[in-house]
């Protein structure tokens, strides 16, 4: 059961593991091959019981592993026009078109195709793969396994993420988080409408704190130079939705919106949580409960991702640096799951087949010759971790 990076990419693409779908059937598949190799692995489930992941441990029972990191669900195909069908791996010319092909079962497909190198090699130093759900929503099940490492499994000390950066050797990523806010007002006839109190009116103050927040961090990093090597390099927010109200004659019972904020590295994404906090608490919620005590405002919110921070003398870095030859420095401004393995004092870096630019795409695709560079990587890593 020795299959090509190229055929296995063609095995995982049939598999629409699209993240709020369920991808049991894709770990399934992903079990059945480590175990024809004679590798044990752990499912590690999901809480909704309809995803999981993977990791498998190839190599001496020891600690200073190197992960290999990579996720199984894909964005939708929804409403894309896509040319050709998004789960039939397709090749034209030295293109393969698929949905996931470069983000990034191309990767996965890569790592379990040297699955057999790895086994039939004398590793000194272990190497772990691991395969997770839920990376494009939540990244809960980078958050399941990482849980785990030193615990029940032995605790690596490297990870290479496979995200699509054309085997470049990315040392920096954004981190996320998100804010959602429930303006509670109190309804009465607008005729009337200072004896109620309108959560759109509230909330449009709240929406425009957002947006001057933003824009000052834009000019202290405009002044600045901001974080090195991003663009933009400040931590940007950003409300993506809105909603609420019932009657254009109603003062409005509530309003509903959500931020998104990207953080630089270096950049604490509490801290806005704690100024807006503040500024709601000192600010807001007087008048308003002045009006009427039932109204005030609702904070809920999570660490969406860690950024990912240049290492002083990573070795993560050294080791792709190494094996890759680059030696650019490369951010990116998506999050990824690599943040999470830092902050739990792994020495990451992102290194992976195909261009993002391709990632979430109609039509999305990768070029062999990248799936032939990563074939490459893994074998020289392989040696690495033979030595
Ligand atoms: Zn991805």
């Amino acid at each position: 059961m020795n299959l090509t990076s190229i055929e296995l990419l063609d095995r995982l693409v049939g598999f629409p593991s699209v993240s709020d779908a369920s991808n049991l059937d894709l770990v399934a598949f992903i079990g059945e091959y480590l175990m024809a190799h004679g590798v044990a692995y752990e499912v590690i489930p999901q809480p909704d019981g309809r995803n999981a992941n993977i990791w498998a441990t190839i190599g001496p029972r020891i600690d200073g592993g190197v992960v290999l990191s990579g996720h199984l669900d894909v964005v939708p195909v929804e409403g894309q026009p896509w040319t050709s069908d998004p789960f039939t791996l397709t090749p034209k010319g030295d293109r393969l078109y698929g949905r996931g092909a470069c983000d990034m079962k191309g990767f996965d497909a890569c790592v379990l195709a040297a699955v057999p190198a790895m086994v039939a090699a004398d590793l000194k130093r272990p190497i772990h793969i691991c395969l997770t759900a839920d990376e494009e929503i939540r990244m809960d099940g980078a958050r399941a396994v990482i849980e785990r490492l030193g615990k029940d499994w032995t605790r690596p000390s490297v990870c290479i993420v496979g995200e699509p950066s054309r085997m470049k050797v990315v040392t920096g990523h954004k981190g996320y988080m998100r804010i959602d806010t429930h303006v509670r007002g109190h309804e009465v006839h607008s005729s009337n409408r200072y004896a109620g109190v309108s959560a759109i009116f509230v909330a449009a103050r709240l929406v425009t704190w957002m947006e001057e927040r933003d824009l000052k961090n834009k000019a202290e990093a405009e002044a600045s130079g901001g974080a090195p090597y991003f663009d933009p390099g400040w931590t940007m927010l950003h409300v993506g939705t809105l909603s609420g109200g019932t009657a254009h004659n109603i003062t409005a019972l509530d309003c509903h919106f959500v931020t998104g904020i990207r953080v630089v590295p270096g950049d604490d994404g509490m801290r806005y949580l704690r100024e807006y906090e503040d500024f709601v608490r000192r600010e807001i919620e007087p008048a308003m409960k002045a009006v009427h005590p039932d109204a005030g405002v609702n904070i809920t919110w999570r660490v969406g991702g860690e950024p990912l921070v240049r290492e002083e003398d990573g070795e993560a870095e050294r080791i792709a640096r190494r094996l890759t030859g680059d030696n650019g420095i490369q951010v990116v401004p998506y999050g990824a799951e690599a943040g999470l393995f830092q902050a739990a004092g792994i020495s990451t870096v992102i290194c992976g087949p195909g261009d993002i630019a391709q990632a979430h795409q109609p039509d999305e695709w990768i070029e062999v010759s990248e799936l032939t560079k990563c074939d490459a990587f893994l074998a020289g890593l392989i040696r690495e971790c033979s030595l």
